[in-house]
């Protein structure tokens, strides 16, 4: 049964580091099989569910609006595309995004452009997309957003159960007692989580070290609020005292691979690698070497469709810690003949490569 949406908050709590688990588990089965699965479970699910009366989505996600897409809804305000802009987009990496949340659009009765509404809101939340094993940090996400996905979720566990059961408790024998990566409540509310995603929004990187240095300090057990201050310091520029805090965290957390990547963002920034820490367990350190060249030939030759050179940075990003930035990925697979391109070679999301038939 698909929850209530005034229910999933809760519900996403009690099963959040299950479902990081089914996320890890999955990566390991056959993409075309998950493919399979998720989208059969999407039409039965979305079938019966009434979005109108849920429009989680539309309080807790900033779509992307497009060129041709601005012009249209501006023209229903009787605004300018700029005027339009001004006063309900923000500019990102990822292009325009609705400025506030819960969407300014939404009406009582749902979205009051529904007709023109964007194409973002239209595909949400995208689980009947190929290559469902590529959207899977968003997937786990959206459990706590999406009734449907988190319902998904559940019947994913059920069609693999006794191997995800095998799974699970593998994955506790390496990353140990569950307890320990459980939030405390308080913590994991949404409007916190919301709070801290506004400093990101503003890039307000002082605001965020204050944020959470009153978190870290209240909850000073929580191995992921003190990493979450490590991680702030970084982002601030603060790279002796992010060294300092993530330093004493990997002693404690060893295997845990946030701090490790952290740690060395922070030893990357001022110049030095990973040979300045005693590690207790030393991070996979990715170099521009032939075997990226070979794991990313790999990973395009099964890939139906061309991959952004970003998509391709956080593919090795699960693999260990690249030592270069996805403008250094897109100049090293250039240099190899093996490749081609298409797009923008501005940004390495706009850029995107493929294997060269030969
Ligand atoms: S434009 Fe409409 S569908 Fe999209 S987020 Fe806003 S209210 Fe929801
Ligand atoms: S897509 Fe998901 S979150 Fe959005 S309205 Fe439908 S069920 Fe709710």
């Amino acid at each position: 049964m698909v929850l209530p949406p005034d229910k999933l908050q809760k519900a996403f709590k009690r099963v959040e580091e299950e479902n990081w688990m089914l996320r890890a588990f999955l990566k390991g089965q056959d993409p075309d099989e998950v493919d399979n699965i998720v989208h059969n479970l999407h039409k039965e699910l979305f079938e019966d569910y009434d979005c109108i009366a849920c429009s989680n989505c539309c309080k807790a996600i900033a779509p992307i609006v497009k060129g041709k897409e601005i012009k249209v809804i501006s023209a229903q305000f009787k605004l300018t595309a700029a005027e339009f802009k001004n006063k309900y987009l923000i500019k990102t990496d990822e292009g325009f995004i609705i400025n506030k949340k819960p969407c300014p659009f939404l009406a009582e009765s749902g979205c009051s452009v529904y007709e023109h509404r964007p194409a973002n809101c239209r595909e949400y939340p995208f689980t009947d997309k190929e290559e469902i094993l590529t959207r899977l940090i968003n997937l786990v996400e959206n459990c706590a957003v999406c009734p449907v996905v988190f319902e998904l979720f559940e019947r994913l566990k059920k069609h693999y159960s006794d191997e995800f059961e095998s799974y699970k408790v593998e994955y506790e024998e390496i990353w140990g007692n569950e307890d320990e990566y459980e939030y405390d409540d308080e913590y994991d509310d949404m409007e916190e989580w919301e709070a801290d995603a506004e400093f990101f929004d503003q890039e307000d990187w002082e605001g965020l070290v204050e944020y959470r240095r009153q978190k870290a300090e209240k909850y000073p057990d929580d191995s992921d609020c003190q990493w979450s201050l490590g991680e702030a310091y970084v982002l601030n520029k603060e790279y002796e005292k992010a060294i300092n805090i993530l330093d004493g965290l990997h002693k404690k957390y060893p295997d845990n691979p946030n701090i490790q990547h952290s740690l060395l963002d922070a030893l990357f920034a001022i110049g030095k690698d990973e040979t300045a820490i005693n590690w207790i367990i030393k991070p996979s350190i990715l170099r521009l070497d032939n075997n990226i060249l070979d794991y990313c030939y790999n990973f395009l030759k099964k890939k139906r469709k061309p991959r952004t050179v970003h998509e391709l940075y956080l593919e090795l990003y699960c693999e260990g810690y690249p030592a270069f930035d996805d403008n250094q990925l897109m100049d090293f697979l250039l240099s190899d003949n093996r490749f081609t391109i298409t797009g923008s070679t501005d940004k390495s999301y706009d850029c995107y490569i493929s294997i060269i038939k030969r």
